[in-house]
């Protein structure tokens, strides 16, 4: 599928959420043809999980973000749904506990950061430090101004140590969240996930999305690059991040390690 590349944030160009459509869809004819697809990155998921695994050389850290509702649980309970969780590992980051809160904010990050052959997947990350922070002054201007190169800094050290770094921002719009969360009200199944909090962030909207693009402006780098990814239909969504990581995986060409034995020695 062409088209995809233009979601990846290069390295020094400013984003423009505006000028980018949540409800884009790709080529695809309908979504059964994109539901075909994304049966098939699944698979091949699985099989290069197990070569990474294998190999134990690369990580693969896996950043998830987006406004309340852009589907970051749902990434991850369709996208994620081949791997195998003997390798894999998800985090969730809620805000800070007051232990902490004493450190410096990449400590909690770093501490849970996948290990080689290990995939780890970040429900929110150490973004939200330039993100929600911001957006309500949690801490001063000053402090959270430095905080991109010092996220920058952070993913280089992990990148020049074979961790791959893919980011996600699920892009939905303001229109396509409420409907979201209206069905978060009325549908039983689905009332627990709607916090009071949902409402009043959404009055940030506009600040939010000054954050989003100046953290990806600032923070997409070549080893750590930000996909900006169409999330109004989820199935569109759930294909464009499956095959971003995909290709990635697949651009690493792993191999199995060599065999230790010759595969001549006879068992008893
Ligand atoms: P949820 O992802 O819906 O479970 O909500 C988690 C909440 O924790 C969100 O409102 C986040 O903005 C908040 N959160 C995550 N990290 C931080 C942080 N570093 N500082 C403050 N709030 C945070
Ligand atoms: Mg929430």
């Amino acid at each position: 599928m062409k088209g995809l590349k233009q979601f990846r944030v290069k390295p020094g160009r400013a984003v423009r959420l505006a000028e980018i459509d949540p409800a884009w869809t790709g080529g695809f004819k309908d979504k059964d043809e994109a539901r075909e697809a994304l049966r098939r990155n699944i698979e091949r998921m699985s099989k290069l999980q197990y070569r990474l695994y294998a190999q134990k050389k690369y990580a693969l850290l896996i950043v998830l973000q987006g406004m309340d509702a852009s589907g970051k649980d749902g990434t991850i309970r369709q996208v994620m749904s081949g791997l195998n969780p003997q390798s894999c590992c998800v985090k969730a980051f809620k805000e800070p506990t007051p232990e902490e809160l004493d450190h410096d904010f990449l400590w909690r990050i770093h501490r849970v950061a996948p290990a080689r052959g290990e995939i780890g997947i970040f429900n929110r990350s150490h973004y939200e430090d330039v993100l929600v922070v911001r957006v309500h002054d949690l801490v001063p201007r000053a402090v959270w101004r430095r905080r991109y190169d010092q996220i920058q800094a952070f993913e280089r050290i992990l990148a020049a140590n074979d961790v791959i770094i893919l980011k996600f921002f699920l892009h939905i719009s303001r229109a396509e969240q409420r409907r979201r969360l209206e069905e978060r009200l009325t549908d039983p199944s689905k009332n627990w996930k709607v916090a009071p909090s949902d409402f009043k962030e959404r009055k940030f909207w506009g600040a939010y999305q000054r954050a989003y693009e100046e953290a990806m402006t600032r923070c997409s780098t070549r080893r750590a690059p930000w996909f900006v990814i169409p999330a109004d239909h989820k199935w569109f969504r759930n294909w464009a991040v499956s095959q971003v990581i995909v290709e990635t995986l697949e651009s690493l060409r792993m191999k199995f390690p060599k065999p230790v034995l010759t595969g001549r020695e006879k068992l008893e």
